[in-house]
């Protein structure tokens, strides 16, 4: 029927972004299954089964220019619109990152619980320049790629198209050491998206320049996964941004979810919650009535602040 809600979601083949296309299907919404490899999504696709709402597959590389625009022309002639778009496709940067150049889930995570896991990822998982600039490319850029390839058809909505960014407690402004990246990333009122470009660039040559220590140095987030946390406080920025910039005409309800730490590849399984669990947390903003809040944070379901 044209009253049946439609979905994206990005990274949909695994993980958090799998058991949110299970719920927002269980809720009766066709879901747009996408992944970055047909196997995978049309696998993850066929794992679902029968649920109250479709489930369709269609490839996403949230890196790929083409590949969203692809997107976006077959949702056009399929529903001539887009109720909701989960942004959840993210990368770690850890893949690349261990100092032997083996997986993590290898054998020497092997005797290891999960608060030694993460003790060790924190201690070792420090991002080159290369990860960096894929980090963010995927994370942020990925992210900024799919909003504005499928904004038009979200706006056609009848009630307010929704984006739910999956963000991190990760990307929290507190996490920066600099004074002055914390207020300018805060001061929604006058940060454009050409300015963020702007500090990201920064960021690159800091990397570039010195590597982590470097960034770290120059008031980046330190502790590890400094690429990852910028991206995701880039993510929250731009969330903001774009929130502000459709407010006055209500069509459009741009927010942030942090899931909570799940058990997924990307933490290694050493979370706490079960993707069913992070994806639940997700999917509540989604779902958050019409009229409701519009660029804000919501850590675990609950409304918090960005910093
Ligand atoms: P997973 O690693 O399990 O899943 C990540 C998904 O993103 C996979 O489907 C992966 O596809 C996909 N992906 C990666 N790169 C691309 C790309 N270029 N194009 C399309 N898809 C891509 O991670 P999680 O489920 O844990 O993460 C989901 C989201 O939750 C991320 O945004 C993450 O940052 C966030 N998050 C997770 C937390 C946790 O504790 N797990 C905590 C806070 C936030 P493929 O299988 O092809 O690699």
């Amino acid at each position: 029927s044209p009253n049946t809600r439609v979905a994206v979601v990005t990274g949909g083949n695994k993980g958090i972004g799998l058991e949110v296309c299970r719920q927002l299907a269980d809720h009766g919404i066709t879901v747009v299954l996408t992944a970055r490899d047909q196997a995978r999504g049309t696998a993850a696709v066929e794992s679902l089964g029968r649920l109250p709402g479709d489930v369709i597959f269609h490839q996403l590389d949230v890196t790929d220019d083409q590949s969203a625009q692809r997107l976006a022309g077959f949702l056009n002639t399929r529903f001539g619109k887009l109720d909701i778009l989960v942004n959840n496709a993210a990368i770690g940067g850890v893949e690349s990152l261990t100092p032997d150049g083996s997986a993590p889930g290898d054998d020497k995570f092997k005797g290891m619980d999960a608060r030694q896991r993460l003790e060790w990822m924190r201690n070792n998982c420090r991002e080159t320049y290369e990860d960096a600039k894929q980090g963010l490319e995927t994370n942020y850029y990925g992210t900024k790629r799919v909003t504005e390839a499928l904004l038009p058809l979200l706006l056609k909505c009848s009630s307010p198209g929704r984006i739910v960014n999956v963000s991190s407690n990760f990307g929290l402004l507190r996490l920066f050491g600099s004074e002055e990246l914390r207020r300018e990333l805060d001061d929604i009122e006058n940060l454009t998206e050409a300015r963020l470009d702007e500090l990201l660039a920064a960021f690159m040559e800091d990397m570039e320049a010195g590597g982590f220590a470097k960034a770290e140095a120059r008031g980046w987030p330190a502790g590890g996964f400094t690429a990852y946390k910028v991206g995701k406080a880039a993510v929250n920025a731009y969330s903001r941004i774009l929130a502000k910039r459709h407010e006055s005409a209500s069509s459009l309800l741009v927010n942030c979810a942090h899931p909570g730490y799940v058990k997924t590849d990307m933490t290694t399984n050493s979370g706490i919650l079960t993707p069913e669990e992070g994806a639940r947390n997700v999917v509540e903003v989604v779902m958050l009535p019409d009229g409701a809040l519009t660029g804000a944070y919501f850590a675990e379901g609950a409304q918090a602040p960005f910093v």
